[in-house]
C-alpha cells in the first residue's frame, strides 16, 4: 500500500524509511555490530550510528554485549538489537458476536486478555469509547504508560477502508462507516491502526512464518464468517475498493440461502458455523447423530462437538460437514485459479481435524484433477484461542518495522 513515490519523498519519510531499514535487519539478522548494520543496509557508518544512537535513546534498540572481530585482539564490536523489554502492543479484535482486547509484549506475549460479548447494538462511538475505557484500565493494571505503547492494532469485520482507518460495512456491528482510528486515537492517546479482521490475520501468518519464497498467498478463516485475504508479490491485494479476496460472498448457489451481506447463495450462508450448526440440529437424534445425541444436548450445540462427531462418524453429521467441504473446495479451487498462489493457508477450528483436512484435500484433488493443487493447502499455526493476534501483528508490521508514510496521515 506505499504509495509514496520518490518525488514525494521527503526527509523525514527517508529517515522513517532508514529506521526501518534496521530495525527489519535486527528483526531477521539481529543482534548486529553497527558496521554490520551498514555492511547490510548499504546506509553509510555515520548515518547507521545516528540512527541507531537515537533509537537507543527512545527505548527501541538496546547493546546487548560485544563480539570480538575475528579473533583480533582491539577489534571488539558492540552488538545492537531491537529492545523488547520496554514496549508494549495493543490489539483489539471487533467480531460480530464478541470483541476481543489484549495487551502484549513486543514478542506478542500476552499480558492481558479479554473477550466482550457485544449484546445491544450500541451506538458506535460508545461502544469504541466503551472499548477503549477497558483497554486504559488494562494499561493502568499493568503499569504501562502510554509513551511506552507503540500502538494499537484494531481488526474488525468487514469492509474496511486501512488508509483512513474506517469500518465502512461491518455486518451489521453498526450501520454507518465509523472512523475506528480518529475515535480510539482520542481516546487511548497512542496511535491506532486499522484493518480488516482477515488480512490482519493474514499479516499475522506471513510474518511469524517468515516465508522466503512465498511471493502469493490465499488466507481463508472459517467461523461464523467465511473471509479470506490475498497477498500478491507479498503485498496485500487490497482491489478498487478495499474489498478484494470476499470468498465468503462469491455466489455459489443461484437463489440459494440468503445470506448476511444481503445477496443469495453466499459461500458464507452456506458454509458458516452457524449454518452447520443448523444443518445438524435439523438431523439431531438417535438415528442419524447417534454420537452427538448421547454425548451433548441440543440446546448447547457447539461447533466443537459436531467437528468431533465427525470423526466418530455421526452419520447425520458426516452428510453436513461433506456437503460444506464440497462448496468450500469449490470457493477456494476457483480463487487459486484467479490468483495462482504458492500457498493457501486455512484458519478455523474445523481444520484442525485430520479427517476433514484429509476429505478436504481429496475433494480438491478430485476436482481440480491435479495432487499439485492440494499440496498448496497448509494449516495455519496462529494461536487461534488469541484473537488479537491478527491486531497485535498490525502494530509491529505498520507501526514499528513498517512505518508506511501512507498509515501517518493522521499522526497524533
Ligand atoms: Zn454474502
Amino acid at each position: 500500500m506505499n504509495k509514496m513515490n520518490s518525488f514525494g519523498l521527503n526527509v523525514s519519510a527517508i529517515k522513517q524509511n532508514n529506521r526501518s531499514l534496521i530495525l527489519k535487519l535486527l528483526r531477521d539478522k539481529g543482534p548486529l555490530s553497527r558496521k554490520d548494520m551498514a555492511v547490510y543496509s548499504g546506509l553509510t557508518p555515520a548515518a547507521v550510528t545516528n540512527i541507531v544512537n537515537e533509537m537507543i535513546n527512545q527505548k527501541l534498540l538496546k547493546e546487548t554485549g560485544h563480539v570480538s572481530g575475528n579473533g583480533k585482539p582491539g577489534r571488539r564490536r558492540i552488538l545492537v538489537d531491537i529492545d523488547k523489554s520496554q514496549k508494549f502492543i495493543i490489539g483489539i479484535n471487533i467480531g460480530t458476536k464478541k470483541i476481543a482486547l489484549g495487551v502484549s509484549d513486543m514478542d506478542m506475549n500476552l499480558l492481558d486478555y479479554e473477550e466482550i460479548e457485544i449484546s445491544d447494538r450500541e451506538h458506535p462511538e460508545k461502544l469504541l469509547m466503551s472499548l477503549g475505557n477497558r483497554v486504559l484500565r488494562m494499561l493502568w493494571e499493568l503499569n504501562i504508560v502510554k509513551e511506552n505503547v507503540i500502538g494499537a492494532g484494531v481488526g474488525i469485520v468487514g469492509s474496511v477502508d486501512p488508509e483512513n482507518g474506517k469500518s465502512n460495512f461491518s455486518y451489521g456491528i453498526w450501520n454507518e462507516s465509523v472512523n475506528i482510528r480518529e475515535i480510539l486515537q482520542k481516546q487511548l492517546g497512542v496511535r491506532v491502526v486499522v484493518e480488516n479482521n482477515v488480512r490482519a490475520l493474514a499479516i499475522s501468518e506471513f510474518n511469524l512464518r517468515r516465508y522466503s519464497n512465498v511471493n502469493n498467498l490465499i488466507f481463508v478463516k472459517h467461523g461464523p464468517g467465511l473471509g479470506s485475504a490475498v497477498i500478491v508479490n507479498r503485498h496485500l491485494f487490497y482491489g478498487s475498493t478495499n474489498n478484494a479476496g470476499e470468498i465468503g460472498h462469491m455466489v455459489i448457489e443461484k437463489d440459494g440461502p440468503v445470506c448476511r451481506c444481503g445477496q443469495k447463495g453466499c459461500l458464507e450462508a452456506l458454509i458458516s458455523t452457524d449454518k452447520i450448526i443448523s444443518e445438524v440440529s435439523k438431523k439431531f437424534g438417535k438415528d442419524e447423530t447417534p454420537w452427538l445425541f448421547s454425548n451433548r444436548t441440543l440446546d448447547d450445540l457447539k461447533f466443537e462437538d459436531i467437528i468431533q462427531a465427525y470423526e466418530k462418524s455421526d452419520m447425520g453429521v458426516q452428510a453436513v460437514v461433506e456437503k460444506v467441504l464440497d462448496y468450500l473446495v469449490l470457493g477456494i479451487t476457483n480463487v487459486m485459479k484467479i490468483f495462482d498462489p504458492e500457498k493457501v493457508i486455512l484458519y478455523g477450528i474445523m481444520f484442525k481435524s485430520d479427517k476433514v483436512m484429509k476429505s478436504l484435500l481429496k475433494k480438491i484433488e478430485e476436482l481440480t484433477s491435479n495432487t499439485k493443487a492440494s499440496s498448496k493447502v497448509e494449516i495455519s499455526n496462529l494461536d487461534s484461542k488469541n484473537k488479537v493476534i491478527g491486531g497485535l501483528s498490525l502494530v509491529l508490521e505498520r507501526l514499528f518495522y513498517e512505518r508506511e508514510a501512507i498509515f501517518n496521515k493522521n499522526n497524533i
